[in-house]
């Protein structure tokens, strides 16, 4: 039976809750490379609670830094709003002070692995997501527009670099796809261990919504199925609801049955808590969210021929081959571009915009 811990914490003792969680949860992480993946939506504050505090990412590096690991990577590709800006997502929300030096842009480095044909055929992970030995992910307990939740399951979404998670939420086209589509990309690499900031979430209509919701609780778990089974049920959504759950299930992933599910802790629903507008089933046909995606899906980086010196190294670091030098200018091929910002990063000319 699948065990999920709730135990009460504040930002400023969360260590203790954090303890815990690894006394409950065992897990040998000597002489192993360990990446450590909050939730960064976007550049934000962290008073805004839209990703992970930064309390609770600092006492999981210190806990894992003392567990004699080889490595440790801290890392994220933030979402829609916010990819390519990897390091200033970090830096505002305080993630990167937090992360002690081991921080990486994950979005750097990425593999084609084989996917879904009914979504893409393949699709380009994170290196970093490949290479790690353990992955401890540690979501933000936040409701969202399309899944009504975003735990432990939908955190993975972020093992994406760049725009590929625009052109997905396209190819999804309306919210079940979407919610099959996140227990795929999750089932590309399951992490070993979660850990969820609960200690102040988010209700209405997340995942970035202004409605702030002090619950003080740490939740941990070696299972995102019951995990999010609880997050659900505090949130006063009923699991079986829930068809990223459902498929999940149907996966062998896990059951989302609260009777089946070991609560070392009290589970209590949250009184009156506000779940997103139409319980979650926003509709992806939305104008102003179709607009947003394509906006997104559609950039392209273009060189300015005054500034670039044809050094190449645009071409070198694009993940996915998708830049190469033509008549002494790097050419993109615009089907293969994942739109990671990477080459415009890299550049020392300032040569490359996205556009
Ligand atoms: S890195 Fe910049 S300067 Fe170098 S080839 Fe690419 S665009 Fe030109
Ligand atoms: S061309 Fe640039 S933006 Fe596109 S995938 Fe390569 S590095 Fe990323």
């Amino acid at each position: 039976m699948a065990k999920v811990m709730i135990r009460p914490a504040t930002y400023e003792n969360v260590r203790q809750a954090i303890d815990k969680a690894f006394e409950i949860f065992p897990i040998s992480l000597a002489g192993k490379k360990v990446l450590l993946k909050p939730n960064v939506l976007r550049i934000s504050e962290a008073k805004e609670s839209i990703v992970t505090n930064p309390a609770v990412l600092r006492a999981v590096v210190d806990k894992v830094e003392s567990m004699g690991p080889s490595a440790i990577v801290v890392g994220d590709n933030p979402g829609i709003f916010s990819y390519g800006s990897n390091e200033k997502s970090f830096a505002t929300t305080g993630l990167m002070e937090a992360a002690k030096g081991y921080y990486q842009n994950i979005g750097n480095d990425s593999q084609k692995v084989a996917f879904k044909p009914e979504f893409m055929s393949e699709v380009s992970l994170s290196q970093a997501v490949l290479d790690a030995d353990i992955i401890i992910s540690l979501p933000k307990f936040k409701t969202h527009g399309l899944t009504v939740m975003t735990g432990a399951i939908k955190n993975s979404y972020g093992f994406l670099p760049g725009a590929q998670k625009a052109m997905l939420h396209r190819e999804a086209g309306n919210p079940e796809r979407f919610h099959e589509l996140i227990v795929d990309i999750f089932r590309l690499r399951i992490p070993d261990f979660f850990i969820v900031d609960a200690i102040v979430g988010m209700e209405g209509n997340g995942p970035a919504s202004p409605d702030l919701r002090e619950i003080g609780l740490i939740l941990a778990s070696d299972n995102a199925v019951a995990v999010d089974a609880v997050i659900a049920t505090m949130m006063g959504c009923e699991p079986g609801r829930l068809r990223f759950l459902q498929k999940a299930k149907e996966a062998g992933l896990g059951d989302f049955d609260i009777n089946r599910i070991e609560i070392i802790g009290e589970l209590k629903k949250l009184p009156g808590f506000k779940l997103p507008p139409l319980g979650g089933e926003a509709n992806m046909s939305n104008e102003g969210l179709q607009t947003l995606i394509k906006g997104r899906t559609l950039l392209r980086p273009q060189t300015d021929p005054d500034l670039c010196n044809s050094c190449g190294k645009c071409v070198e670091q694009c993940p996915v081959s998708a830049l190469s030098m033509c008549d002494n200018f790097p050419q993109v091929k615009a089907d293969t571009c994942i739109v990671c910002f990477c080459c415009q990063e890299i550049c020392p000319q300032k040569a490359i915009t996205l556009k």
